[in-house]
């Protein structure tokens, strides 16, 4: 996207929304505005507005993160083995904002866990 208006939209994002999506943050369990919300809308980027998960595919993983089965859009993935861990980033395949990770402990019928940031997302109703 634009860097001028990626910079922009950057500006209007809290410390904690730019440590998770710009040096691949994680919010504290639990503190995230989305975890217990299950409204019927769409879940877009916080940085660039692009459309990432809808509600229908929004689950209790009981993790402490909003958690989804499913994308809503091809996102980009990405291998990550920080932390002593290997496991796939997940990324905004527009801005790059980093979103979380999608692990493969998921309900039917994926069989994914996409664990992600509230403060990576930005809800809106249909
Ligand atoms: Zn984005």
């Amino acid at each position: 996207m634009d860097q001028s208006k990626k910079k922009k939209n950057l500006e209007q994002l809290s410390p904690e929304a730019i440590y998770v999506t710009q040096h691949c943050g994680t919010e504290p369990p639990f503190s995230g505005k989305y975890n217990s919300f299950y409204e019927d809308g769409l879940y877009l980027c916080a940085v660039c507005d692009h459309l990432l998960f809808d509600s229908k595919d929004k689950f209790d993983s009981g993790s402490g993160w909003p958690s989804f089965f499913d994308e809503a859009v091809e996102l980009e993935k990405i291998s990550d083995s920080s932390h002593g861990m290997q496991r796939i980033e997940l990324r905004c395949p527009v801005c790059h904002a980093h979103l979380g990770h999608v692990f493969t402990d998921g309900p039917k019928p994926t069989g994914l866990r996409y664990c992600i940031n509230s403060l990576s997302l930005k809800f809106q109703t249909r």
